[in-house]
């Protein structure tokens, strides 16, 4: 898709070239126009069905991204105390909040329970008896959900799924109902209903579907045994295409919420919530740098970038790719093979190994795209280098 193409300030790639060329780099460019789209569409999509989506902060906790999405009437899903507090800050309800994570410690039990965060997604049995424990003492109630490993292959790369059996996640189904009971029968605790999170960048609708049968299997089995729930939470973890950002600068939310419509049977009274990260923020987000050195070894030729692993470091955590544009040139008939790195000191630092480019010069603009998701958030100071900036486009 050529967005706004005849927009003067916009490049073919979509890009307002006087914010990218006037901004020193590196630095994500949000385009804030792409999150509008999403976010609506993704209402578009739930509206009718008693669906609620919370957006999985740690993507994206960039204050004026979340002040965004809040606006658009979306919970969070949080993973920290200080994503508690960042949340709360930036205007979601602490009533549309549901609190995820395998460790959360008691200060940052007690920050969810003081704001009365909608509900805690509760990962083990000891964890459970610690918050009925400290909301007892704090005279509050704590809302639960109980999050299951359904021992799904989500059919992702080995660090980013979560639903097999082998994994630190959840609860295993052999003691669920187990789980289930002991939670029932705290005092301080009100469950609410049952979560779910199989991994992320779930292009295939398959794991959904088995994820589909093995919630509805678990309703019928325990309202036979006269435990109903008022939710269920399915996480999330839908990807979208790096490979072709312009083409598909959206994930497929049609098909995704379109699975839950055909397959999940919501009980009457039930609500279906879902957690989504990836999907809403990263299409929206670039990482901009410009190339410091063009040099060739033996038998390659290394474009090295200003931007590196500190800034995004998906391509060496995850093995990731992302697509790399060169916003300077985009000569398509003289094109090179390079390795495109970045200047950290680890051979890992590397956004693209044998990628073609349009011939690449000191000091051209190089995007790095599909990036909003877990490259902000993810940035270190490795090597003393500064965080990097951000800004947002639109034009609206
Ligand atoms: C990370 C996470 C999400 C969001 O995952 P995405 O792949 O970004 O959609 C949702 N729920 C939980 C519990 C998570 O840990």
């Amino acid at each position: 898709m050529s967005r706004d193409m005849g927009h003067q300030n916009r490049n073919n790639y979509g890009f307002a070239m006087d914010v990218v060329e006037q901004t020193p780099t590196p630095f994500y460019y949000y385009d804030m126009d792409v999150l509008h789209k999403t976010l609506q569409e993704i209402k578009r999509l739930i509206e009718g069905y008693p669906y609620t989506v919370h957006y999985a902060v740690k993507a994206n906790g960039n204050p004026q991204i979340l002040n965004t999405i809040a606006k658009h009437g979306i919970g969070a899903d949080l993973v920290s105390g200080g994503e508690v507090t960042a949340a709360v800050e930036a205007g979601f309800k602490p009533s549309d909040m549901t609190f995820s994570g395998v460790g959360k410690t008691d200060r940052e039990i007690r920050i969810g329970l003081e704001y009365g965060v909608g509900c805690f997604n509760v990962e083990s049995i000891p964890e459970l008896e610690v918050i009925n424990q400290l909301a007892g003492e704090m005279g509050k109630t704590a809302h639960i959900a109980i999050r299951v490993n359904p021992d799904i292959d989500a059919h992702t790369h080995r660090y980013i799924t979560t639903g097999t059996a082998d994994n630190k996640f959840g609860i295993n189904l052999e003691v669920l109902d187990e789980v289930v009971c002991h939670a029932i029968a705290l005092p301080h605790i009100h469950l609410r209903g049952l979560h779910f999170h199989i991994g992320s960048q779930i292009t295939l609708m398959k794991p959904y579907v088995m994820l589909c049968e093995t919630v509805n299997r678990l309703l019928d089995h325990f309202e036979q045994q006269g435990i109903s729930f008022e939710m269920v939470n399915v996480g999330g973890g839908l990807g979208i295409d790096y490979d072709a950002p312009d083409e598909h600068p959206m994930a497929d939310f049609a098909s995704y919420f379109g699975t839950f419509k055909r397959h999940l049977r919501l009980r009457p009274g039930q609500r279906l919530h879902f957690e989504l990260g990836r999907a809403i923020v990263c299409t929206c987000g670039s990482l901009i740098s410009r190339v410091v050195f063009v040099k060739e070894n033996r038998n390659k030729k290394f474009v090295i970038l200003d931007a590196g692993m500190t800034d995004l470091i998906r391509p060496a955590l995850y093995e990731a790719h992302h697509t790399i544009q060169n916003l300077t040139s985009n000569n398509i008939d003289e094109q090179e093979t390079y390795d495109v790195v970045g200047p950290v000191c680890e051979s890992s630092d590397v956004f693209g190994h044998d990628y073609q480019l349009p011939v690449t010069r000191r000091g051209d603009i190089i995007a790095i795209r599909s990036a909003g998701a877990y490259g902000e958030s993810m940035a270190s100071c490795y090597n003393m280098r500064q965080l990097p900036a951000a800004v947002f486009h639109s034009n609206h």
